[in-house]
């Protein structure tokens, strides 16, 4: 289908001086502005995390939405509850156990994808002013909705085994000793966007319990964990503080973004709150797409599909991973993730990330400069790169690309 070409206003804003205080931290996402370079055809992608969906049986989803037409069309097209369906609540229950969580569908909160999520959470806890700690880097598109309620976004430092934990410790001493508020630690334990690392089981122990010690709530965003490509998905912290922690799950990457379906599992007083801020956000989240993800999830082998879109994750990782060692200059280093969708690359001394991207783009390769991922400027250096998308062929060719431009930085 085409569509048209959005219309943007060459004038002046006459509204300027009407907005409300808290848009100007709306800004454009580095993203989305490359998206439109991004998706030219003789471009090679590695900047967008697109899920590729391009393995799911078009047919048995086909069936699936015409069967719920056909017997259930005067419910699926109508309001329903501001919690979500509840047949759907109790399967969401089925998909945390594979992580550990035992939790009551009554605690589940539909949300519209776990974006929506993350936005309800901050708008029933953030007051202008008050503190969010985050991995550096951490997930752009949080960052953007703290930024839109006016949170404070203070880092803590991550490695190899994820979020370092004697750093969220002085984080949070010194948010305390400043006397401000931390509201919570915003986290995304498995396969990291961007970072593509996992919190170790023993690192989530300790992070859990400094939390509870320290009083911060703990935001969980989990929209990779069963993307693993090894071992059995890891459990959740959740699963081990269901008093401090809430939980964020969404079907966008294990079956299909377009339904916008997601998730938060929260301690029961945080649950109602969240009920009232999605009746005043949506009324209810869109029941047709409910009722579609729950009509797959009971007429459909997910499980067998998840499998299916680990080996296909897998093989791109495979293929990024080895032609980043065969191509890249030395002195670029990069990590080797163990599930999802990331690799966070940095360059050498001296290349910057976000300088070198019209270069990038017209030797026909894009990827996300690494500042998009910090609240304060960080991160030029770095770049992440999404092996999700392109075929394993595109990924060796943009990769190829990429490492000639970068090449060319090092001789300017
Ligand atoms: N959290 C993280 C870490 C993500 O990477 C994404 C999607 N890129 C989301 C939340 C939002 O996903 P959705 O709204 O599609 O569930």
């Amino acid at each position: 289908m085409e569509s048209t070409p959005a219309r943007t206003s060459t004038r002046l804003d006459s509204f300027v001086d009407r907005y409300a205080a808290r848009t100007s931290g709306m800004t454009a996402s580095e993203i989305r502005a490359l998206f439109a370079v991004a998706s030219r055809p003789e471009v090679v992608s590695l900047a967008g995390g697109m899920p590729n969906i391009s393995g799911l049986p078009l047919d048995v989803v086909g069936d699936a939405i015409g069967n719920l037409v056909a017997e259930h069309g005067a419910v699926a097209m109508q309001y329903g509850s501001g919690q979500g369906v509840p047949f759907l609540r109790e399967q969401i229950t089925d998909v945390m156990r594979l992580e550990g969580i035992e939790a009551h569908p009554d605690d589940v909160v539909v949300t519209v994808g776990s974006q929506q999520a993350v936005d309800l959470v901050t708008r029933i806890f953030c007051d202008p002013g008050d503190v969010v700690i985050c991995e550096a880097p951490s997930y752009v598109g949080a960052l953007g909705v703290f930024r839109a309620y006016q949170a404070d976004v203070v880092h803590a430092e991550m490695d190899a085994q994820g979020l370092v934990p004697e750093a969220l410790e002085q984080a949070i001493a010194s948010c305390k000793r400043a006397g401000r508020k931390i509201k919570f630690l915003y986290t995304i334990p498995n396969f990291h966007n961007p970072a593509g690392v996992t919190l170790s089981a023993e690192r989530r122990t300790r992070i859990i319990e400094i939390c509870r010690r320290e009083g911060v709530l703990v935001l969980e965003d989990n929209p990779y964990g069963l993307l693993g490509f090894d071992e059995a998905p890891m459990r959740a912290m959740r699963a081990d503080d269901p008093d401090n922690v809430i939980y964020l799950g969404s079907f966008s990457k294990t079956f299909a973004p377009g339904f916008r379906v997601g998730w938060a599992l929260c301690p029961p007083p945080v649950r109602e709150k969240m009920v009232l801020a999605q009746e005043s956000a949506t009324l209810c989240p869109p029941q047709f797409s409910q009722m579609a993800v729950s009509a797959y999830l009971s007429n459909h082998d997910w499980q067998g599909q998840i499998k299916q879109f680990r080996e296909m994750y897998r093989e791109r990782r495979d293929a990024m991973i080895s032609s980043l060692a065969d191509l890249m200059p030395a002195g670029t280093h990069w990590n080797v993730p163990d599930g999802g969708f990331y690799v966070w690359l940095t360059l050498p001394d001296g290349v910057d990330a976000k300088a070198m991207l019209p270069r990038a783009v017209t030797a026909r390769v894009a990827y996300v400069p690494g500042t998009a991922f910090f609240a304060d400027g960080f991160g030029s250096r770095s770049m992440r790169l999404s092996f999700c998308y392109p075929t394993p062929e595109r990924i060796r060719e943009g990769v190829r690309r990429l490492a000639g431009v970068v090449e060319a930085e090092l001789e300017l």
